[in-house]
Formats: C-alpha cells, structure tokens, sequence
C-alpha cells in the first residue's frame, strides 16, 4: 500500500512537472536560435558575408567544443572559439589584454564588434564580428569565403563541415535541424540489440563499430537526421553504404544496404525519414557480393571533435530515435 502510495505521489509529481520544464525549454531554445539569428544577419549586413556561413561555422565550433573537454564551455549563444593567444597575439604578453589598439599591434585577430571599447574573447558580438572581418579581408564570394576559412581553420575537413553546414542552413532558412526519425518503419519486422565493441564476425580484428538492425530485405531505409550525404557507392566490406553527416557533426554510417533510392546522390542534403535506400545483405566481396549473412542494416556512428573522429555506440541514440517515432505516431492517431 505504502509503495503504490509513492508510486502514485512519484506519478503525480513527474506529471504536474513535465509540461512546465518541456515549455520553458522549448522557449529558451527559440529565443537561443533568434539571437544566434539576429548576431549572424547583423554580420550579413556588414560584411555581406551571407549569414549562413556564420551559421555554419558557429555551429561545427559549438559541434568541437562539445566533443572536447579542452576548451572552456561556452558563455554566450555562440560556440565559436578563439584561442587566447590568438585573439590577443603571439607577441602579446599581457594575456588579459581586452585593448583593440594592443591587441591589433600585436598581431592578435580580436576585435571590438559592439563599440564599447573592449575587445572581450568572452562577448559574443566581438566574437563573431573579429570572425567577419578575419574572413571579409578575403572577399565574399564563396571560392573566396572557402579560400579565408583555410586560411583560418588550416584543416580541409573543418573547411568542409563548415560549407555543408551553411549549405544546410540556406536549403531550410532556419537554424533549428534538431528533427530525428528511426532509421526503418516502426511497422516493419525488425529487431536490434546493442552489439557495439563485440568482436566482428566478419571482416578483420576491428570491433563491431555499430548497431545490426536485422529486418526483411528491401525494408526501407530513411536518412535519421539532417545531413549531407558524403558518401555513397560500394565498400568492401559494407557493401552498397551511405555516409551522412549531420548539422552537429556526428558521422552516420549505413552498411548493407539492398540499393540505393532513386535520384540519391552524393552532396545531397537529406532530412529525419527521408528514403535512401533498403535493407540488405551486400559486402564482404567485390561489388555485388550479397548474401553472405542475413540481411540487416548496420548502423555505424562517429564523432569528430576538430582533431581526429572515433565511433561510439549508436544503439542509446537508435532507442530515442525509436521512442520519439513511436510518440509521433501516436500523436497523429
Ligand atoms: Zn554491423
């Protein structure tokens, strides 16, 4: 009687707070999105650097800065992150110096974007204005855009996160690409466990880097996210397999597929559910091979954090994913 007493207080509890927190949360994620909005178009009108490029390079920072224990949390609505000893110059040896004239003197990039007198690494505008002009002095077409953000990052791959997000941020118009979809049909015949870390059956002394979803040949198989397709064509090993990275920089790898969807191609930008192919059984022999296991689709996932990229296991992201299908469905009853 006590415990379903406690039950039932619990219940009540999560209940009558549930809603609250889920609003102010989703209020402070509007009003985040709208002021990183209003700092990029502001830098727009500036430098007339489209504002998706800001976009785009805040949000592969805020992608890095997440992914690493090394740099300090962010403060403000932006993630983007400039060394100290950059922002105030080599030369520089007051390492708290906030003055735009020293800081400039010294070879140092910050700047003062809002007029107040201080070049501040902590203050969003000087922040991305010290970004925009650092990228304006290269011109503002997109080879040149390209050409400034080499010069900054002196990584291709950052260079490339960047463009396919702000790529992504001109195709929808808007800063929230947070949507998800699990990867087959809740109505489909399909069953997953979480293998991450076993040994491989197949293939080489690597651990299983993902997820085995084991479904009927040809289910369908949609994008989970918002993306841009990287890589597509066949693989040794994963046979027919599509590589899709998302708007935070997370690497989604599908292996095995039966096909591709008609018209899919690399560069593409893809969104939650989002057909891209079916479940297989190809791999493990020259292109073609199929049927050396049962047909399943292997979910692969990986994190790149500005340095290097690694795999981490897909399968607590795969049950969200599934859940929040499940609610929509529902919802739509
Ligand atoms: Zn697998």
């Amino acid at each position: 009687m006590k415990k379903a007493l406690i039950c039932f207080l619990l219940l009540f509890i999560t209940l009558s707070q549930a809603p609250e927190s889920y609003a102010t949360k989703t209020t402070s994620n509007e009003q985040t999105y709208q002021k990183r909005m209003e700092l990029y178009t502001h830098m727009e009108s500036i430098t007339h650097i489209p504002w998706y490029y800001f976009a785009g390079i805040d949000q592969y920072e805020r992608s890095v800065r997440r992914a690493r224990r090394d740099i300090p949390k962010e403060l403000g609505v932006l993630g983007i992150y400039i060394e100290p000893q950059r922002w105030i110059g080599s030369l520089n040896k007051d390492t708290s110096d906030t003055n735009p004239l020293t800081i400039e003197l010294l070879g140092g990039i910050g700047r003062d974007g809002n007029g107040d007198g201080k070049a501040l690494l902590t203050d969003d505008e000087d922040v991305i204005y010290t970004v925009a002009e650092y990228l304006q002095t290269y011109g503002v077409t997109k080879e040149h855009i390209e050409i400034g953000l080499w010069n900054y990052y002196q990584r291709s791959k950052a260079v490339d996160v960047v463009v396919e997000n702000a790529r992504m941020y001109q195709h929808f118009g808007r800063l929230d690409l947070e949507g998800s979809s699990f990867p087959v049909p809740l109505r489909s015949n399909y069953s997953y466990r979480s293998t991450w870390g076993d040994a491989r059956g197949w293939g080489g002394r690597r651990i299983h880097e993902g997820t085995d979803i084991f479904a009927d040949y040809g289910v369908p198989v949609r994008s989970t996210c918002y993306g841009v397709l990287e890589i597509m064509g066949w693989n040794k090993y994963g046979g027919w397999r599509i590589g899709i990275r998302d708007i935070n920089n997370t690497y989604h790898y599908l292996a095995h597929l039966s096909g591709f969807a008609k018209g899919l191609k690399v560069g593409q930008i893809v969104e939650p559910g989002m057909l891209i192919g079916g479940v297989g059984s190809s791999g493990y022999g020259p292109p073609g091979t199929a049927g050396k296991f049962p047909p399943h689709l292997h979910y692969g996932m990986y994190k790149d954090n500005g340095l290097n990229e690694w795999s981490f296991d897909p399968y607590p992201r795969l049950r969200s994913w599934e859940r929040q299908d499940r609610v929509k469905r529902q919802t739509k009853k």
